[in-house]
């Protein structure tokens, strides 16, 4: 297979019919950290549903992983090596830790027990919560649980939506460079969709800038971060000249 782990073309997408995401050009390579960014409302969570056939492409395409997105069937995705943390984190909370770990398990009982055992190595403040309910963890830790769950699978791409959600900035401080260890230390390649844009610009490699259902503005971390100007003028909606 090639790096390309996801690649989407000219996607239109959106809710009964309706586009909200207009022809958008997007990948994520192996080993990648990409940062979807944009306003509240720009369609980045619905870019994100689209990739793991929760909504119907309504134009365009996306392959995940080599093989076109399956709209209805996201565990045929998940199959083939996709992972989505969701924005509202779907754990349930009166499962333990582990409980709530075990659900994420793929696989035959050794890639089981690797992939039990490399998500706590990421994520090692687990290790001592791990017959806590999952409703009486605190925020950040819900979040690494979150992510310690889809890591279980091994995923060889991994979206995260609003990781720092709720959270307060130092623990997003924290939270954020997991993704990037995540990337470097098993090659996934990583989308995560953040509203903590020069945080997230910290981590990444790339980045893309959502507004209005469209793709606005994009360039390598080092680039957005050089012209804040752009980054600003893309987030209220201005004219973008370079
Ligand atoms: P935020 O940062 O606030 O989460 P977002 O960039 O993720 O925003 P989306 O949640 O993708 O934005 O929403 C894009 C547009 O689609 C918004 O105008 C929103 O109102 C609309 N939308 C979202 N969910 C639905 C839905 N279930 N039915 C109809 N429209 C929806």
């Amino acid at each position: 297979m090639s790096d390309r782990l996801l690649d989407i073309q000219s996607l239109s997408s959106g809710y009964a019919n309706v586009p909200v995401v207009r022809d958008i050009n997007l990948h994520v390579d192996a080993g990648e950290v990409v940062a979807l960014l944009g306003p509240n409302g720009a369609g980045k969570t619905t870019t994100l549903l689209t990739v793991s056939g929760l909504l119907k492409v309504l134009d365009g395409s996306v392959n995940v992983l080599g093989e076109p997105t399956s709209f209805g069937t996201p565990h045929k995705t998940a199959r083939l090596g996709l992972a989505h943390v969701p924005e509202d984190r779907s754990l349930f909370f009166g499962l333990t830790v582990r409980e709530n770990l075990r659900l994420g398990l793929r696989g035959n009982r050794a890639q089981q027990s690797a992939g039990y055992d490399r998500a706590l190595e990421l994520l090692p403040a687990l290790q001592p919560l791990m017959d806590r309910r999952a409703g009486l963890l605190s925020g950040g830790e819900q979040q690494m649980l979150a992510m310690a769950r889809a890591l279980v699978s091994q995923p060889k791409l991994l979206l995260v939506d609003e990781m720092s959600l709720g959270l307060a900035p130092i623990i997003v401080e924290r939270l954020l460079p997991i993704v990037r260890d995540i990337a470097n230390e098993t090659g996934a390649g990583v989308l995560i969709v953040e509203q903590h844009v020069h945080l997230a610009l910290d981590v990444c490699d790339r980045a893309y800038v959502m507004s209005h259902g469209e793709i606005v503005l994009e360039g390598s971390a080092a680039e957005l971060k050089d012209r804040p100007d752009l980054l600003e003028a893309s987030y209220l909606g201005g004219e973008i000249s370079a």
